[in-house]
């Protein structure tokens, strides 16, 4: 089921340095994914991945052309602007897991919510739903380290949809597994796609991208395929 745009990128280009060290890393990229689609970007070293996920993930800014995140023009924000378009629109999974240490998986997944002055019982339900999504409401109060390297990752699937974003942005969020913790968790993205979450998950595995629905390939800097 697909609908709205939920990223819009026009004519991105970025450009890294000036001069002698002039580098193009995008070179005029357009591409539109509506909801409820699901996205591999993959490419080797040195494509542009990282680049396109920055800007995707508001991050950074295109050096030219324009970027629209579920409606919004975020091309030209301030730095400010950019933050809380992040924390509200996005939800990042990366290939570190990033939870917080000696914390409860209910407290690392509570933590983008903080931001809204939301009232701890509200925030403590929602991050309980979003456990359960992952699969992991029995495991609520164990801390980081008393979980597996899936679990903790799953964990920072629940934190990445808490907020309910728009998209879930996962740069090689299975890198750092093994094969079944990779299976859990791509199965977990799997799931969430087919409640229609929109997913976009960069990765150099291809049975990792044969999750997806939809496969953009880079090459400097620009894609040279975009196949269903
Ligand atoms: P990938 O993630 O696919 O490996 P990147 O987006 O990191 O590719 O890099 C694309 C190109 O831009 C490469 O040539 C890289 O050297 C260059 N590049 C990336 N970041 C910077 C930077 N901060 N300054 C200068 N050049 C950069
Ligand atoms: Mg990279």
């Amino acid at each position: 089921m697909t609908g709205q745009p939920v990223l819009d990128v026009r004519g991105v280009t970025k450009t890294y340095g000036m001069g002698e060290t002039e580098v193009q890393a995008l070179r005029g990229m357009s591409l539109t994914v509506r909801r409820g689609e699901y996205l591999a970007i993959m490419g080797s070293s040195g494509s542009g991945k990282s680049t396109l996920m920055n800007i995707l993930g508001c991050l950074d800014i295109p050096t030219s052309g324009r970027y629209l995140l579920d409606g919004v023009d975020v091309s030209r924000l301030t730095d400010r602007q950019l933050a809380l378009v992040r924390n509200r629109r996005i939800g990042f999974v990366f290939q570190a897991f990033n939870l917080i240490p000696r914390t409860s998986a209910l407290s690392n997944v509570e933590l983008p919510l903080a931001y809204a002055g939301m009232k701890a019982a509200e925030r403590r339900r929602r991050a309980m739903a979003a456990l359960s999504m992952v699969g992991l409401a029995d495991r609520a109060r164990h801390e980081p380290n008393q979980l597996s390297g899936g679990q903790q990752q799953r964990v920072a699937v629940a934190r990445a949809l808490v907020t309910a974003p728009a998209l879930v942005l996962a740069d090689e969020p299975t890198g750092n597994l093994d094969t079944h913790s990779s299976a859990e968790v791509l199965a977990v993205l799997d799931r969430l796609n087919r409640s229609g979450r929109t997913i976009v998950l960069i990765t150099h595995e291809a049975d990792v991208a044969a999750h997806a629905k939809r496969l953009i390939r880079l090459v400097d800097g620009q894609i040279v395929e975009d196949t269903r």
